[in-house]
């Protein structure tokens, strides 16, 4: 069996739909479809969510505008009158009924239990397309067999129990193709949880390894893993493949095409990661794999963006090295701030980290008790694998260099934004 990932930009209309159809009728083995909400669903149900907690009415009007698009999707389908509607409207539904009766307030826990609506739609309707044209299709409703903690907003998924219901979830009796949800799941309590943002890739990387997939194929609207952003960088080249290493630094890196915590449950069992193209489905794509070959060494650039770099000093100009390192890193730990490089001195340490604002903010604030902190916003990571000097020159050319750092394999730079001037 195969496991097929759906993100949001294949499935944001009616003739998306219909090319996942088509891809997944050519397809002759077994099938578990994993599929995101609808094009930018979960941000405006995000903006529902923000709305109704502020109180305003307003958002009554913003998910009636998401109901609108996904009604349009359901005509074009089905025409008038689908049963696909009838589901779709009860479920709706209940997600008003939801929004008016008093939330607890927890911003993490409302979150999950509304922006998770997107993944039950998309689904639903793609289940129901693909019963009405070829008999098969069976809907599974994730959050009862990917049972997870209640760290909502980023859930650990319970692996054992899980495995159990996965695999007897899914055991082709109904037939050669299931459709369930990414990025969702549920407590043992059924509430439900999400994995953090763009997380149905690693639903679909959970099912693989549970399911034993021969592989995972993850069909976006890129033909493939490419050596950069095309937007930064117009010459950017597709790889052919490469290994799970390669693609756990790039992700750490801030490449953006593979949800970060997708390779290690398919390194674990072996299974290749698959990214390819559902606008050119003919052609091969990148594969991810152990014992990938780079055919030819190319650089590999990745930008990461919205930075922030705090400098920490020991007021009593002590060495930051010993026991400081780990005071400091335990309160970057404690306040949820996932560090993204690190250059130390022997009485100062840099940090770069994502200018998640509230929470830098209070991580400074705790800081400043026992040290001097002051911090460079508006900052940017660059990174180079396989670097080689016109590499370097092409990416920082001109620009205002803070810290490079190089290995064998990588050299990376914060710099500061470029003004556009
Ligand atoms: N729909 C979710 C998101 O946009 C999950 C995903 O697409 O992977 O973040
Ligand atoms: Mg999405």
């Amino acid at each position: 069996m195969k496991v097929y990932k759906f993100g949001g930009a294949s499935v944001k209309d009616a003739s998306g739909i219909r090319n996942l159809a088509k891809i997944v009728t050519e397809e002759s083995d077994n099938l578990v479809i994993v599929v995101s909400a609808f094009g930018k669903t979960t941000n405006a149900l995000e903006k529902v969510l923000k709305a109704r907690l502020n109180g305003e009415a307003g958002y009554a009007d913003l998910l009636n505008e998401v109901y609108i698009e996904h009604l349009s999707v359901i005509t074009d389908l089905f025409g008038q009158g689908s049963e696909a509607k009838g589901k779709i409207d009860f479920s709706f539904a209940l997600l008003r009924d939801y929004l008016l009766s008093s939330l607890i307030g927890k911003y993490d826990f409302e979150y999950d239990q509304v922006v998770s609506y997107g993944e039950i739609w998309s689904t639903t309707i793609v289940a129901e397309y693909l019963k009405k044209n070829f008999q098969y299709g069976d809907w599974c409703d994730i959050r009862e067999i990917l049972l997870t903690d209640d760290r909502y907003r980023d859930a650990n998924v319970l692996w054992s129990e899980s495995a159990k219901r996965i695999k007897s979830t899914f055991d082709f009796s109904k037939g050669r193709i299931y459709v369930t949800q990414g990025f969702i799941g549920g407590t043992t309590t059924g509430h439900t949880t999400t994995l953090g943002r763009e997380g149905s890739d690693y639903t679909a990387a959970i099912l693989g390894n549970i399911l034993d997939a021969e592989c995972v194929v993850v069909w976006k609207d890129v033909p493939g893993i490419l050596n950069a952003d095309p937007k930064w960088i117009p010459e950017a080249q597709k790889l052919e493949e490469i290994s799970y290493r390669e693609a756990v630094e790039m992700s750490f890196s801030g490449a953006k095409v593979i949800h970060p915590k997708t390779i290690k449950p398919l390194h674990n069992k072996n299974i290749p990661l698959y990214v390819r193209s559902f606008l050119t489905p003919e052609e091969k794509g990148t594969v991810i794999k152990v014992d990938a070959i780079l055919r030819k060494i190319m650089p590999v650039f990745i930008k990461k963006e919205d930075q922030i770099l705090i400098s920490i000093l020991p007021k009593d100009f002590s060495f930051v090295m010993g026991d400081n390192l780990s005071r400091i890193f335990h309160s970057f730990i404690s306040h949820g701030i996932r560090v993204n490089l690190v250059e130390a001195s022997a009485v100062s340490i840099d940090v770069c980290v994502d200018d998640e604002r509230p929470k830098v903010d209070s991580l400074i604030l705790d800081l400043k008790e026992e040290y001097s902190a002051v911090y460079n916003e508006n900052i940017e990571m660059l990174s180079i694998r396989h670097y080689t000097p016109e590499a370097r020159e092409l990416i920082i050319k001109g620009r205002e260099i803070l810290i490079e750092q190089r290995t064998r394999s990588t050299v990376r730079f914060v710099v500061r934004k470029e003004t556009g001037l």
